[in-house]
Formats: structure tokens, C-alpha cells, sequence
């Protein structure tokens, strides 16, 4: 590891300030130590947020939670608010990394997280989003593990995190902090899919913080699942996953919020199959039907092509299981 300058943030404005003058936030450590470690990040400077006031979950006035990005994973899981009124939220939560780490992973850096693609640390072979113009490795190389949604002949990663993929159902809003102001983000818009600039992931200035993720009243979310496919039970990342809130009245589709992990190069909101299940009747045939036309544009290549049949099953299945005995796990 490279030799590196550390501040550790008593309050915001001293943490907004080192940020502006270059230095990373540190959360838990848990991806950005990691990558520190393989010299695939090189700050200069970090500045240790984890001492700011950023670690409470409360009510907003109008319904919802306010989550502050310090909040630590297996702290968010366990909220008695999140688990009644986001079960999505607290069993894709539950679902990543293992216990050890969810109690040091916080929202923020999770958000952020790097993606998993075995080329990004690999510095013998050429990947755009670690060193921009060297090429995709993954394109001709192993890419089991990639997406087959949001990609670009630049790069083909899949986001990684699982908490991403409820948020994104849920309609959060991201809050942004620097010297210059605060500005919510809508979580559909944090993430950018890779286009010719894969090593440009977020919206995000390399001087915001985030503070906070804000979760809307979303009454349909009480009726929520989140489903994961991965190679062993613990300790492994999604190689597919499905966030699912459904609402069916009369046998019909009065709401429905769907989002896919795994299979994209970002959080990805099936907002095309929602679109054909809002007033479907509420049966397989249509839950199929819809993922199908979600899936139309995905892009296979010949190790990952297993994907698109894989989620599309795990998603028919969990909305069928919400449809028939609502979302308790
Ligand atoms: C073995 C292993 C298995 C895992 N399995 C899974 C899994 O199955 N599913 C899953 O979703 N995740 C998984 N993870 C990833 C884990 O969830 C992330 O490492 C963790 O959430 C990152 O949070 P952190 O607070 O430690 O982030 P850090 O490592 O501290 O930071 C990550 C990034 O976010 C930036 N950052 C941190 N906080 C802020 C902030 N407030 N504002 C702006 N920038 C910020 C940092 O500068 C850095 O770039 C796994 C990790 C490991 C090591």
C-alpha cells in the first residue's frame, strides 16, 4: 500500500473542507482499504467521516426515513422501521457480504463500492474503469459474473451492491454535501452506466459527501421481497437479484416496484416491465411477459447469457410468491 496522509473529522464542515482540498472518505474501509491494498486506489488523503453525526434513521414528517450515511449495514437491517415498512431494504442488506462486515460497511460506502469484475484489480490486463483507453479484458476473457443490461463495448461490470438494487425500487433520494451546498440526487440517477467513460461511476463531484439517503412513504413496500442467486449460501455477490413490492386488488396490479441486481452495470429499475404489470391481472403469463420485454435489449455473451433466463425466473417466482402470500420471509 501506498504511503497515505489521514484526518480524522470531529464535524461536517471539517470533513466538507478536507474533501474539497482532495482527501477520500473513509467509512467502514471495507472496499476502499481492500483496493488501497491491490494499488488499484491511490488517495493521497483520507478523511475518516465515521466520527460525524451522520448515524441515525429518522421519521421524516410527511412518512418515509431519513438514513444518515454513516449508518452502519447490519444497524440499518436491524431497524424495526425498515424491517415493517422496507422488508426489501433489510433482506437485500441481510443478503450481502457477512455479518463481520455489514457491522463495519456504512450506507454511503456501500453505495459507492467498486465493482467485483476480476480484471479491475488485475493490473496485468486492461480494464477502461481502472486505467481509461487500456481496453475490456472482461469482453474476451472470464465474464461469468458480468452484466448483460447497461453495458458499452467499454466495459461490461456489474454493479455490485445488493442494497443499491432495493433503494433503487424504493425510489430514494441520495443527499449531497460539499463547501459549495446540498443537492439530492434521485438514486436512479447516482449511478452512470459505462458508456465510453466507465471509470466515471457516479454523479457524484469529487468533492461531495454524501450525508444521507432519504426513503419515501411507499405504501406497496410493506409487501416487499428481495431474492438473491449466487454461488454459495454466504459471503458471495449476486449473480442474479430481484427487489419486488407488488400490490394485486380484484387479481390485478394496483402497484408494483421492480428492480434487478447482477445482471446491470448499475442498480436497475425494471421501470418497462412495471410499466406492463401496472393493471395486468396479477398471474405468471403476465409476470413473464413483462420480464421479457425488460430483458429485450439486454446484450449476452456466451459465459453470462445463463443470466437473462436466470433472473427472469427468480423475478416471476418472487412476484408470484408476493402475489399469492404477500412478503413474509
Ligand atoms: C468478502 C466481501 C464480500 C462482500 N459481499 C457483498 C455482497 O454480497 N453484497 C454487497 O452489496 N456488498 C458486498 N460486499 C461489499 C461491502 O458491502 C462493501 O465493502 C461496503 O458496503 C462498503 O462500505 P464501507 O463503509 O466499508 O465503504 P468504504 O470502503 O469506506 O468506501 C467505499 C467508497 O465510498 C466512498 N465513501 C465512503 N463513505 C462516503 C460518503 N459518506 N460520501 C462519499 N463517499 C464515501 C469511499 O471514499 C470509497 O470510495 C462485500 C465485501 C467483501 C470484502
Amino acid at each position: 500500500m501506498r504511503p497515505f496522509g489521514y484526518v480524522s473529522a470531529p464535524d461536517l464542515p471539517t470533513a466538507l473542507g478536507a474533501v474539497a482540498a482532495g482527501a477520500r472518505p473513509l467509512g467502514g474501509g471495507t472496499n476502499l482499504v481492500d483496493l488501497m491494498r491491490d494499488d488499484v486506489e491511490r488517495p493521497e488523503t483520507l478523511v475518516d467521516v465515521t466520527s460525524l453525526p451522520l448515524a441515525g434513521v429518522d421519521e421524516l414528517p410527511g412518512g418515509g426515513l431519513r438514513i444518515g450515511a454513516l449508518v452502519r449495514n447490519s444497524h440499518l437491517a436491524a431497524d424495526r422501521r425498515v424491517r415493517s415498512h422496507y422488508p426489501v431494504l433489510s433482506q437485500a442488506l441481510l443478503s450481502g457480504a457477512s455479518g463481520q462486515l455489514r457491522n463495519m460497511a456504512t450506507v454511503g460506502g456501500n453505495l459507492l463500492q467498486r465493482t467485483r469484475c476480476p480484471y479491475f484489480r488485475d493490473h496485468a490486463a486492461a480494464c477502461n474503469k481502472r486505467e481509461p483507453g487500456t481496453g475490456c479484458a472482461a469482453l474476451g476473457g472470464l465474464h461469468r459474473g458480468t452484466a448483460v443490461l447497461g453495458t458499452s463495448e467499454h466495459c461490461i461490470s456489474a454493479h455490485p451492491s445488493d442494497m443499491a438494487v432495493a433503494l433503487v425500487a424504493l425510489d430514494a433520494v441520495v443527499e449531497a454535501q460539499s463547501v459549495r451546498g446540498t443537492r439530492r440526487i434521485s438514486l436512479a440517477e447516482l449511478h452512470r452506466p459505462p458508456g465510453e467513460t466507465p471509470h466515471v461511476e457516479t454523479d457524484l463531484a469529487a468533492d461531495e459527501l454524501i450525508t444521507a439517503v432519504e426513503l419515501p412513504a411507499v405504501p406497496v413496500a410493506r409487501t416487499s421481497l428481495y431474492r438473491k442467486v449466487r454461488d454459495r449460501a454466504s459471503f458471495a455477490f449476486a449473480l442474479v437479484s430481484v427487489a419486488a413490492a407488488l400490490e394485486v386488488r380484484d387479481g390485478d396490479v394496483v402497484d408494483v416496484r421492480l428492480a434487478l441486481g447482477g445482471v446491470a452495470t448499475t442498480p436497475w429499475r425494471a421501470n418497462e416491465a412495471e410499466r406492463l404489470l401496472l393493471g395486468a391481472p396479477a398471474t405468471e403469463e403476465s409476470f413473464r411477459r413483462a420480464l421479457a420485454a425488460e430483458l429485450a435489449p439486454a446484450v449476452a455473451r456466451p459465459q453470462n447469457a445463463f443470466k437473462i433466463e436466470m433472473v427472469q425466473r427468480t423475478a416471476v417466482a418472487t412476484l408470484s410468491r408476493l402475489a399469492t402470500e404477500g412478503g413474509a420471509a
